[in-house]
């Protein structure tokens, strides 16, 4: 065993950058790739090589896979999305675009493995996005679903270290059988549906610009993606809501949010 590297520390343990300088960011979320979504997977390496590689950052704010059982998919024997989707982000990261990826309810175990193979930088969640000046927060949104109860108390054992510790250590087969029941039992599969169809609880998103001093935000997670104009103490505030992506589906939808001329502006998929 002498000169083994020691094993990663479980993804709760991992530093995510809390704040980080953009310059022509490119912000995606909710892409929920997986062997059952071919058309999404290749519209993302599309969008890598053609979209992706004309800014600075490519910017991930959670739910780039469906599930994320270990960073060893990515090894020889590993499956063909995570290696794929990998190599997509390794070439834009070898090109000199940024790529920084965020944790999502759903890619929770992207590790060490997973960073070391792609180039990508972790964000915390949240995180703070300085572009020219203008700060903005930047999160998944699951968080800010505090209606459901069963979720925040799900959320919080997932992000436990022993719960990750435990689960990474079973087999590949046992990690598959695992998430592949919890996605498949239709009992689950409605909890999972349930939990993307609640939306952010206002005044919780309200608490977290109020902490972070900021009235700029883009999130994710909810799949519905929308501009949001608020007051908040009297100064008017924004959240941005990214798309969920699925070229699978008919109509196709897919989108982005980019910085043109200062402002936000999202960019609609639908081909
Ligand atoms: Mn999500």
């Amino acid at each position: 065993m002498s000169g083994a590297a020691p094993p990663d520390p479980p993804p709760v343990l991992l530093p995510g950058l809390a704040h980080v300088e953009l310059r022509d960011p490119l912000f995606i979320s909710d892409l929920h790739l997986n062997v059952g979504a071919p058309e999404t997977l290749k519209r993302f390496l599309r969008f890598c090589a053609e979209d992706a590689v004309a800014h600075a950052e490519l910017v991930i704010l959670g739910d780039l896979f469906e599930y994320w059982i270990g960073d060893d998919t990515l090894d020889d024997e590993g499956d063909a999305v995570s290696r794929g989707v990998a190599s997509a982000l390794r070439g834009l990261v070898a090109h000199g675009v940024r790529v920084y990826v965020m944790h999502g309810n759903r890619d929770l175990l992207l590790g060490a493995g997973f960073l070391r193979a792609t180039g990508a930088q972790l964000l915390a969640d949240p995180a703070v996005a300085d572009i020219g000046g203008r700060e903005l927060l930047l999160a998944h949104g699951d968080a800010w679903c505090t209606q459901d109860v069963e979720y925040m108390r799900f959320r919080a054992s997932v992000r436990q270290e022993a719960t990750q510790r435990q689960f990474l250590a079973g087999s590949r087969a046992t990690r598959l059988a695992f998430m592949g029941a919890a996605r498949l039992q239709s009992e689950a599969g409605k909890r999972a549906k349930a939990m993307e169809i609640m939306d952010v609880t206002p005044s919780v998103v309200d608490e977290a610009l109020r902490a972070s001093g900021l009235r700029l935000l883009i999130h994710g997670h909810t799949h519905r993606p929308a501009l949001h104009r608020f007051a908040l103490d009297g100064a008017p505030a924004e959240r941005w809501v990214l798309p969920d992506w699925d070229f699978d589906a008919q109509p196709p939808r897919g989108g982005a949010i980019v910085v043109k001329a200062g402002r936000l502006t999202r960019v609609r998929l639908d081909s």
